[in-house]
């Protein structure tokens, strides 16, 4: 075994975040009817929940959750709350140029209003506005930096910000980012539900759906809800609607947690501002502080398995923890006593533009939003609302959007997606040992509007 392997293996294999779960609520049994059901108690599910209360508190909302309250993504992310609907600004601008401004402003405006809400309903889940640093690592990533617009820090003053030595340049947006603690956000807005009615149920997989006189029904495995309308969060898990299945694929991402670092610790590595950082290459790391300064270290891999599966066992995947813990050292070797605490990953809805579609099914009565593809955490409250207005069948600003009324190519069957995606793993490898040089095969794919990241 590699030190690295060492190192990683003496973790615990669970997320850190999940570590405090409240008690589980209980399951469905027997029928309900209500005006809402949703379905997914990740945060597409309970912003949805929350917000249609907000909206319609005399409206009866049920939240069918299949195992606990933030136990996929939203309790396994790196809790990097973005204020970006479009998995940032490149592909934003580059997939709804016509819109962009109004997406971004969208955004902002999504981001204060997810710290507005923390506020008012008074959860406690480590909100830190800190704003995010791109840091370049390689040569060829400095000029894009530079370009982008912002508040761009040459090696010295990156350096004085957080000091690792293999940074080049940075890029500080002081705004669009806020780092939380993804579980304790996922468990207050499920308490915020219930306290203005919302009743959810645990444990409680919704196995059916279909259209009936008066909306839809959801089966379960012990019950059945009737409901005027429904609204699916179900991410990365195979969507009740069959047609939806092409449009995603589970990917893999993975997350190192440190133990807390000593203050002389912290000192030897300064980020005294706390931003969340990420590296600019194709396949990019993100790390961040937690309220206790721990490091969580993640990304880089991006795993498929062939058929789109999902299996509680590719939550753990040594090679790669081996990977992150030898990547943690290169850019903080000042410290190389902290040991890792916790390692785990999860499935993320990758789409092949990257960003969220949404859509209506059963005659308008169910409404979707899918795909996030690794940047779910604040645009999923922005997804929430786009399926309460879908829902209420009036034509609004969000429902105007091209975002919201085009959906993204769908990835090919088996063993085409399976083939296509590690040539694709392959190629973005390539692009960051060649300077970000693109090969043949990616500039097809950008051709095509097709892509695969985390
Ligand atoms: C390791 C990792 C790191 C990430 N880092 C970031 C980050 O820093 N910033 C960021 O913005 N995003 C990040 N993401 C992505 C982000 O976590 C997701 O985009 C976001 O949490 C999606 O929320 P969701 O509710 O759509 O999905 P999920 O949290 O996956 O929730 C879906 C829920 O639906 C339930 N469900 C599915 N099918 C059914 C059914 N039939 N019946 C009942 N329930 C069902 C599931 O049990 C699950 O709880 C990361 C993801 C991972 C895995």
């Amino acid at each position: 075994m590699s030190r690295f392997e060492r190192l990683a293996a003496a973790a615990e294999p669970k997320p850190f975040w999940l570590l405090d779960a409240p008690p589980p609520r209980r399951s469905l049994r027997g029928a309900r009817a209500c005006s809402l059901a949703v379905i997914g108690g990740g945060f597409s599910g309970l912003w949805t929940a929350l917000l249609a209360k907000e909206r319609y508190p005399e409206r009866s909302v049920v939240l069918l959750e299949g195992n606990r309250i933030g136990w996929a993504a939203t309790g396994r992310n790196g809790g990097f709350c973005e204020a970006s609907l479009t998995h940032g600004e490149d592909n934003g601008l580059a997939r709804f140029p016509a819109e962009f401004d109004v997406l971004q402003r969208l955004g902002a405006e999504n981001l204060d209003a997810i710290e507005a809400s923390v506020r008012r309903y008074g959860i406690d889940c480590d909100f830190e506005r800190t704003g995010a640093l791109s840091v370049a690592t390689s040569e060829y990533q400095v000029s894009s930096l530079r370009e982008a617009g912002g508040m761009f820090l040459d090696t010295d003053a990156v350096r004085a910000e957080v000091d690792s030595p293999t940074y080049l340049a940075g890029l500080w947006d002081t705004e669009g980012c806020a780092i939380i603690h993804p579980a304790k956000l996922a468990w207050g807005l499920a308490a915020a539900c219930e306290r203005l009615g919302v009743r959810i149920y645990e444990r409680t997989p919704a196995t059916g759906l279909a259209s009936s006189a008066e909306g839809v029904l959801i089966r379960t495995r012990n019950g059945v809800v009737a409901a005027r309308k429904a609204a699916l969060g179900t991410s990365a898990f195979p969507s009740l609607i069959r047609r939806l299945r092409p449009y995603t694929v589970p990917v893999y991402d993975y997350v190192l947690v440190t133990s807390p670092l000593s203050a002389a610790q912290l000192a030897s590595i300064g980020w005294r501002n706390r931003q969340g950082i990420g590296d600019s290459g194709h396949q990019f790391h993100y790390y961040r502080l937690t309220a206790d300064n721990r490091i969580l270290f993640g990304g880089h891999d991006a795993i498929y398995h062939f058929g789109r599966a999902i299996r509680s066992g590719y939550d753990q995947r040594p090679a790669t923890f081996a990977k992150l813990a030898s990547h943690f050292f290169e850019t903080f070797p000042q410290l190389e006593d902290v040991s890792f605490t916790h390692r785990w990953g999860g499935a993320i809805d990758t789409c092949s533009r990257f960003c969220a579609f949404f859509g209506t099914a059963h005659h308008g009565h169910v409404a979707y939003a899918l795909g996030y593809t690794g940047l779910g955490v604040g645009a999923s409250r922005f997804g929430a609302r786009v399926m309460l207005d879908l829902l209420s069948g009036s034509r609004t600003e969000l429902t105007s959007l091209e975002m919201v009324r085009r959906k993204p190519i769908p990835f090919p069957p088996e063993p085409l997606a399976y083939l296509g995606i590690q040539a694709t793993r392959w190629s973005l490898a390539q692009a960051d040992r060649n300077s970000g040089r693109r090969n043949l095969w990616l500039r097809t794919l950008d051709a095509a509007g097709l892509g695969y990241d985390s």
